[in-house]
């Protein structure tokens, strides 16, 4: 594999779409680094969530927001094939993934400041190639001459049963319809966000992955991916 080009892989798509499952997989599989964006806008939620500046049901202070940016420091910690968020060096992985943080997440992200901040940090990990990130303005802001780009949908009924069962899986006290209600609305404010929206690349790969197993999406991903280094020779 040393001697193929690297490159830079874009996987966008709605939440819970199976996105980071395959993109942390395929990053493994071809020895490129993975990056989960959406844990970054994550972890400034916690942030803020922790400092009162956001919370359930209540829009986020974002002069306050703004104003700590240059306070709050994220960065991955990679073991192995496993990576943990860290927030100011704290390993967060878990605490960045309840439901509380999903529900005050999209607002915080749609801050235009937080996402100029976010996306230059992106573009700096991404500076060498190399790289599979996923999130949702990957292909079209972040790394807008990526070369290989998938965007991820399937319906919302679909990723909310994935998303379900891992947190029951974790031990969460959640309901199918609190989950659902919960994508539907992050879905609804991502793709309507004036900065950087949730939207498919024109040169994007579309994948409906609502009836694929997890192998089957895998192995399309490599297919893609193999077929894009072919072609750059
Ligand atoms: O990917 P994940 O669902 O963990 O992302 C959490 C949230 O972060 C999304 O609902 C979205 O509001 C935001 N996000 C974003 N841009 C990205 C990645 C995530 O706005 N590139």
């Amino acid at each position: 594999m040393s001697s193929e080009p690297k490159i830079i892989i874009a996987i966008d798509g709605y939440s819970s779409s199976g996105k980071s499952t395959m993109a942390r997989r395929l990053a493994s599989e071809i020895g490129y680094r993975y990056i989960d964006s959406g844990a970054m806008y994550r972890a400034v939620t916690l942030w803020a969530m922790r400092h009162g500046m956001v919370a359930q049901g209540v829009d986020p202070d974002v002069d306050a927001i703004v104003a700590a940016l240059p306070d709050i420091s994220i960065d991955f910690l990679v073991d192995g094939n496993s990576q943990s968020t860290t927030l100011n060096g704290e390993i967060v992985e878990t605490d960045i993934r309840t439901l509380e943080v999903s529900n005050c997440v999209s607002p915080v992200a749609a801050i235009p400041q937080v996402r100029h901040a976010l996306v230059r940090m992106q573009q700096a990990m991404g500076e060498k190639k190399g790289i599979v990130m996923d999130g949702r303005d990957i292909g079209t802001v972040v790394f807008p001459d990526a070369e290989m780009k998938v965007f991820c949908d399937a319906s919302a009924e679909r990723r909310a049963e994935r998303r379900y069962k891992e947190l029951v899986e974790k031990g969460a006290g959640v309901t199918f319809e609190e989950v659902l209600d919960n994508v539907r609305t992050r879905d609804h404010i991502d793709e309507t966000r004036a900065e950087g929206p949730l939207r498919c690349a024109d040169d994007a790969v579309r994948l409906d992955n609502s009836s694929m197993t997890i192998d089957e999406q895998n192995s399309w991903l490599l297919d893609l991916y193999r077929s894009r280094i072919s072609s750059l020779g």
